[in-house]
């Protein structure tokens, strides 16, 4: 069933009147943007929680305070400042991104998402995303929390795992976001997502849309789909191996700046019982993909960020 095009307007009233009054006020959303924040922000959002972000953003901030500042910096020193935010290769692909913004776009952040997509680590997400909070344009933004109210308030929905087609969730997006405050509104519909119109528990009875949403009241969690097998992730011992890699960065943050050899790196960063043929070589493997990814640098037998 198509949104009902008459109930936009009242929709979109009533999700800002209650972001007004009950959105989260994070760092980066300031009444005058700096889109060198923005752009930090997104990547640390990218796979950490807001809450940690806005931990971490004001350290990372103090060391690079600038796009130039960032640009300019060692590699090494923004994979160490990514301390404690996880999938440490976001910060090599801010880092590149910085640069290329400097050097190409004069340290101003483009303003179309076509231009943005070129980026290293700027998807298509990422890219409206940017556009939006920064330009205040009205770009579709469409994340998990996005996804989830636009469906539900665009047809009845029973299931809490149901939602829409892309292409549907797009036209809802066009209809309904301000023209002249894309940023506002995705602030306040990702709030209502996060806090009100929750994956598997929305609160209905709190929530400001209950009087037109046809899915009010109305949604059962369905059952996981016991039948889908996923695939194992890669793992050593038991533990997979992307948290090994944070590991071995985590190790080499804190060692030596002139480096460290494979076998000391081992000893500190997975187990001090002597490796196998095997254990061996699933490490060196490790290592080399982390090297191809430039998170770490070897030269002479020595392991450095
Ligand atoms: S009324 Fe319920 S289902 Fe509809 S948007 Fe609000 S929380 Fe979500």
């Amino acid at each position: 069933m198509p949104l009902d095009f008459k109930n936009s307007i009242w929709f979109r009233n009533k999700v800002l009147k209650w972001y007004a009054a009950e959105g989260k006020s994070w760092p980066w959303r300031t009444s005058q943007p700096d889109q060198y924040v923005i752009l930090v922000s997104e990547f640390m959002l990218q796979q950490t929680q807001a809450a940690r972000v806005a931990e971490k953003l004001p350290i990372f901030l103090k060391l690079f305070p600038t796009m130039q500042k960032l640009a300019h910096a060692k590699s090494d020193s923004v994979i160490r400042a990514w301390q404690g935010m996880g999938y440490n290769s976001r910060a090599l692909r801010l880092h590149e991104t910085a640069q290329i913004i400097q050097e190409k776009y004069g340290g101003v952040v483009p303003s179309e998402s076509a231009a943005l997509k070129e980026l290293p680590g700027i998807g298509p997400y990422a890219s409206n995303s940017l556009v939006s909070f920064i330009y205040n344009l009205p770009n579709v933004v469409l994340d998990v929390n996005v996804r989830r109210v636009y469906s539900r308030i665009a047809s009845p929905q029973t299931e809490t795992q149901g939602k829409l087609s892309d292409s549907t969730l797009h036209e809802i997006g066009v209809t309904i976001i301000p023209q002249l405050n894309g940023a506002i509104w995705h602030h306040a519909i990702m709030d209502l997502g996060a806090s009100v119109c929750t994956a598997r528990n929305p609160r209905c009875a709190s929530c400001p849309l209950i009087k037109k949403c046809p899915s009010a009241l109305n949604m059962r969690t369905k059952l996981p789909n016991t039948q889908t097998t996923k695939r194992p992730e890669p793992s050593f011992n038991g533990t997979p191996n992307r948290l090994w890699r944070g590991k071995v960065v985590e190790v080499l943050r804190y060692s030596n700046p002139t480096g460290i050899t494979t076998t000391a790196l081992y000893k500190k960063a997975i187990t001090t019982k002597p490796p196998t043929k095997t254990d061996k070589e699933w490490f060196q493997n490790l290592l080399l993909k982390l090297e191809r990814d430039r998170l770490i640098t070897v030269r002479k037998n020595l392991i450095t960020l």
